[in-house]
């Protein structure tokens, strides 16, 4: 049972109860180097509660065969089981259609997709590409693969010392060969969330589209597609207490439509010939070959799983978190926190003068405590706040007051090796 809407046992009104949570998740259950393990790591992959162990588990011991082209039973049920995820995963992100979810092996593919498939298409010399300064590398690479194919431009949209997009920067960077905004939902090196919503109706104004990664959005708040009005959404499962190696795009249709394979093989055609091939309608045409099928029944049980918790009870629960965490960390003696912005979701990432990034890591996990220490797949942003890299505790929906505390207490062993 997990859906338990009670005083938080760390004191805080949140309405979730994440020290019962944490017994969903056999792996926080250890201790690492003789201490309990604290896992402040979410933001690079999450977690898996026994609902998604025990769904995959179950699907490959009772169900598991190939999909869509077999007509024996466990295929016909394989073929339910994927399907049936493309369902859930329409709901979950409330798109309009079905054929809108096309499946990936996760944020990065997604990416890649769009810029090989719509930008191959759509995107030409001389045309422009807006990105943001603070997007992982999955939403600058395969944008610079594409603008070096065809010589297109990139233009990037300036943050504030917070952290924060300066949007009057943004507006101006349209012009008439604006092609396509690339924005990031919520960013992994600093925690800002981005006024997603309010920069595609920029970007709409000015009849271009918006590709949003919410590879850090997803499991921190809830996310409507048509609300916001994006025109591409992408997510990865392994971040939302799900398998690793599954995530999907959400594309509008007539876009997905208009759009040509990226990839060849089985399943993506309607026609093979040698004087020529079809292509099958969208979401198939962009998945060739076989997919991670029992990911799909993973994501599917990862998404009950944090539907039965509630998105709105997860945000509130790690918004206070973040609150204490934030007050805290910043009393430790020469600390800096990077990424300041007003909105902000389950992230805190800092610095400490004197002490490299990396150390810091290795003493947190002699300490029990498992945090991040690098750039973050993010490195304009390390370059834009002038550091190397940051050590960087992002929160999920089983970290309690406690693992802050544990932290807190870690970072004075830091202070004291290197002080
Ligand atoms: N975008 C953001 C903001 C991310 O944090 C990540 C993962 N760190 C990605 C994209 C890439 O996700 P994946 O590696 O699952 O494809």
């Amino acid at each position: 049972m997990n859906t338990a809407l009670q005083a938080d046992a760390t004191g805080a009104a949140t309405g979730l109860d994440a020290d019962r949570l944490r017994a969903d998740f056999p792996i926080l259950a250890q201790e690492v180097h003789g201490k309990p393990l604290v896992y402040l790591d979410n933001g690079a992959s999450t977690q898996k509660p026994n609902a998604v162990i025990d769904a995959v588990g179950d699907f490959y011991a009772r169900d598991y065969a190939n999909i869509h082209r077999g007509v024996h039973t466990l295929s016909e049920r394989a073929t339910a089981a994927f399907e049936g995820a493309r369902d859930r995963v329409q709901r979950f992100l409330n798109a309009a259609d079905r054929h809108e979810i096309v499946f990936t092996r996760g944020t990065t593919e997604a990416v890649n997709l769009v810029a090989a498939s719509f930008g191959g298409q759509r995107i030409g010399a001389g045309d422009e590409i807006i990105l943001t300064g603070m997007e992982h590398h999955s939403n600058i690479v395969p944008w610079q693969l594409l603008a070096e194919r065809v010589g297109a431009q990139i233009r990037v949209v300036p943050l504030f010392d917070d952290g924060s997009l300066d949007l009057e920067a943004y507006a101006a960077l349209f012009g008439p060969r604006t092609r396509l905004v690339a924005v990031v939902h919520v960013s992994n090196a600093l925690g800002t969330v981005n006024p997603v919503a309010e920069m595609i109706a920029t970007a709409h104004a000015h009849g271009v589209p918006v590709l949003v990664d919410g590879a850090q959005a997803v499991a921190h708040a809830r996310v409507d597609v048509q609300a916001l009005d994006c025109d591409f959404y992408a997510f990865s499962a392994h971040k939302i207490y799900g398998p690793s190696g599954i995530g999907a795009l959400y594309g509008r249709r007539e876009l997905l439509e208009a759009m040509p394979p990226w990839q060849g093989g089985g399943d993506m055609i309607r026609t093979v010939a040698f004087e020529g091939s079809t292509w099958a309608d969208p979401p198939y045409r962009f998945e060739a070959g076989t997919p991670h099928i029992a990911g799909a029944v993973g994501l599917v049980a990862a998404l009950d799983y944090v539907d039965g918790i509630g998105l709105d009870a997860i945000a509130a629960h790690e918004h206070d978190l973040l609150a204490y965490g934030t007050a805290l960390l910043e009393q430790v003696p020469g600390l800096r926190l990077i990424g300041t912005a007003a909105d902000k979701a389950a992230i805190l990432s800092f610095v400490i003068d004197g002490v490299h990034a990396h150390d810091i890591g290795t003493v947190l996990d002699f300490e029990g405590v498992a945090v991040r220490a690098g750039h973050h797949c993010a490195m304009p942003v390390m370059t834009r706040y002038g550091v190397p890299a940051t050590a960087r505790a992002s929160l999920g929906l089983y970290n309690t007051r406690a693992d802050i505390d544990a932290l807190v207490r870690a970072l004075q062993r830091v202070t004291e090796m290197f002080g």
